[in-house]
């Protein structure tokens, strides 16, 4: 839009620029013509200036004028007529005071001036009365126009008479119609009478008034001409001297007026505007195109400009996003190595503490298991130096078949405690027989589990396949799972623990149920998280079964907690089976 009104403002302004001057050149052209054509009418007129006042001193006119019995008048006829080839004039003629013609150039021609009364023509009148006159008409008698130029004469301080020349400039109209000029020249109301541009001729410049026309009429200036029908040239009587503006056929012309004395005639020129319209509407057309085109390079030069500072902030931003994100990056990947192994060493100390803390339970019920035939062993023992005492050799022998019994049992106890203390990484995977497992977790958790009334059923299968894993870790996690189980039977006030082993496809597996409180939901969810527990007393570290799964899961098993329908939990370790050809194969 703005553009628009911007180039319509250019364009405009050019236009007006382009035609102002164009027209400023077509005035000072057609002065330059009014120039030149003046000086040719004045010199047309004036080399016949001199002539009828030299005729007007020739004793054969004065003769002629004097004589009131027509004689004189061949040899006057005779005068003008050689006179008239001498000087170009068109015709000469003498009148009588009376306004009759007496002698005439034209004497013997057809259409002769001789007899015809002139009076009533001003160049008649003024010559009586002021000496000479000038006049432009249309011939009464022939009908031709001419200019009409008088001189008195005059006969011992007396007027006799009044002397002619009617020059015919007509030529004038004829070369400037050659040369294809619109100029004319118009009298003192207007009216043009001589023009290059036959449309002109006979038209007013302007509305004639009624009095005008009856002056012309009474003159017979333009004898025959019907004037007060005749289109004006311009509508308005305007300013006489000023330039103009007028229409011609289809064409506008720019028409330039000078005063041309003495008669008071106004010479015109006109140049058609045609040429100079046309060109302002090429300077125009052509600013406006200039400046479309500068729009269009300036708005392409500033949107290329903005588009580079734009890609060149968003490649700043987008470089600053990416500094700024690797950067966080950098940290976050910082903080999380130093997480890690934060974490990596809590759980080492963790897993450390669990072992300390599984191993004080497990010692503990050592301690427990131990001391009771430790006691028994020294009551037996006591029992054996009695019987001694006495001789009773067979009381005796009883009595050291148990003590040797009760020393197996605290035998077998102290083995656990060494397995326990043996390093994990120590062991790498081994064939293991799940029964004999079982049943070492069962006789380190038993006594636990006969102190709180909780009995552990476990239905020996012969013939499992053995398992891959380490033995002593196996123990560990069914451990944990068994004292869980008591926990939870316990709390549940229920008295049985039922575990069975089964082998499922390529797989064997262990399962530890209870009949104890159960599982909820949200603690399944968390269950093998560490440090989770639901334990109150302070016994629980909450660690048993995470550590459980990481074990079974280091062996390539799985293992879970599921409640069972008929309340309590269900604990399961599945274990793959030990594949010795396998094994041997990836191992060579
Ligand atoms: P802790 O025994 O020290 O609490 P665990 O990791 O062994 O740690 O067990 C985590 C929690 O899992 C226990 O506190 C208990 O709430 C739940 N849980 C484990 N076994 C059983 C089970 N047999 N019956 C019910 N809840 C159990």
């Amino acid at each position: 839009m703005l553009f628009g009104i911007l180039v319509a403002v250019v364009a405009s302004a050019s236009w007006g620029v382009a035609h102002k001057q164009g027209v400023e050149r077509l005035r000072s052209l057609v002065h330059d013509r009014l120039t030149v054509n003046l000086h040719a009418v004045e010199s047309e007129i004036e080399r016949f200036r001199y002539l009828p006042d030299v005729i007007s001193k020739d004793p054969r006119i004065i003769e002629l004028l004097v004589a009131t019995d027509g004689a004189g008048i061949g040899i006057a006829n005779g005068y003008l007529q050689s006179v008239r080839s001498m000087s170009g004039a068109d015709e000469l003629y003498v009148i009588d005071l009376s306004g009759e013609t007496l002698a005439a150039s034209n004497w013997n021609e057809e259409g002769s001036f001789v007899g015809h009364n002139y009076g009533f023509r001003p160049y008649f009148t003024d010559a009586i009365s002021t000496g000479s006159g000038r006049f432009y008409a249309v011939g009464v008698t022939t009908g031709r126009p001419g200019y009409f130029l008088s001189s008195r004469v005059v006969y011992e301080d007396r007027t006799i008479g009044v002397v002619v020349a009617k020059v015919d400039i007509g030529p004038l109209a004829r070369t400037w119609a050659e040369a294809g000029e619109v100029t004319a020249i118009a009298d003192r109301e207007g009216i043009i009478f001589l023009s290059g541009e036959p449309r002109w001729t006979y038209r007013p410049l302007h509305k004639l008034s009624a009095e005008t026309l009856n002056l012309l009429d009474a003159e017979r200036r333009y004898d025959g001409i019907d004037l007060a029908r005749a289109e004006p040239l311009a509508p308005s009587p305007g300013d006489g001297s000023a330039d103009r503006t007028i229409g011609l056929g289809n064409e506008r012309y720019l028409m330039g007026v000078r005063g041309l004395e003495p008669d008071g005639w106004l010479l015109l020129s006109a140049l058609p505007l045609g040429p100079v319209e046309t060109e302002a509407r090429l300077v125009g057309a052509s600013s406006a195109l200039l400046a479309l085109l500068t729009l269009a390079v300036g708005l392409f030069l500033r949107q290329r400009q903005q588009l580079t500072r734009m890609k060149l902030e968003q490649n700043a931003v987008l470089e600053g996003r990416v500094a700024e994100r690797t950067a966080a990056l950098a940290h976050e990947v910082e903080e999380r190595k130093r997480a890690e192994q934060d974490l990596r060493t809590m759980q080492d100390s963790l897993i450390h503490a669990a072992k300390l803390a599984a191993l004080g339970r497990m010692s503990a019920a050592i301690v427990h298991e131990v001391s009771q035939p430790l006691s028994a062993l020294d009551n037996t023992l006591a029992a054996a130096g009695l019987h001694a005492e006495r001789d009773a050799k067979a009381e005796v022998q009883r009595n050291l078949t148990s003590a040797r019994s009760l020393l197996k049992r605290m035998q077998r106890t102290v083995k656990h405690l060494r397995t326990f203390s043996s390093r994990r990484d120590a062991t790498p995977p081994e064939p293991i027989d799940a029964n004999q497992a079982i049943e070492a977790a069962m006789d380190i958790v038993e006594p636990r589990a006969r102190e709180n009334g909780v009995a552990i059923a476990y239905e020996r299968r012969a013939g499992l396949p053995p398992v891959t894993g380490n033995s002593i870790r196996l123990e560990q996690v069914l451990i944990n799972l068994l004292l869980n189980a008591v926990d939870a039977s316990v709390a549940a006030g229920q008295n049985r623990i039922v575990v069975v082993a089964e082998v499922l496809d390529a797989a064997l597996r262990i399962t530890v149920s209870d009949m104890g409180q159960g599982i909820t939901p949200e603690v399944q969810q968390r269950l093998f998280e560490p440090f989770f527990t639901t334990k109150t007393t302070g016994e629980g570290l909450g660690l048993g079964l995470s550590i459980s799964k990481t074990i079974i899961e280091e062996f390539g098993g799985k293992l879970n907690l599921v409640p069972l329908d008929a309340g309590g939990t269900q604990a399961w370790v599945e274990l793959p089976l030990h594949v010795e050809k396998q094994r041997q194969l990836v191992s060579a």
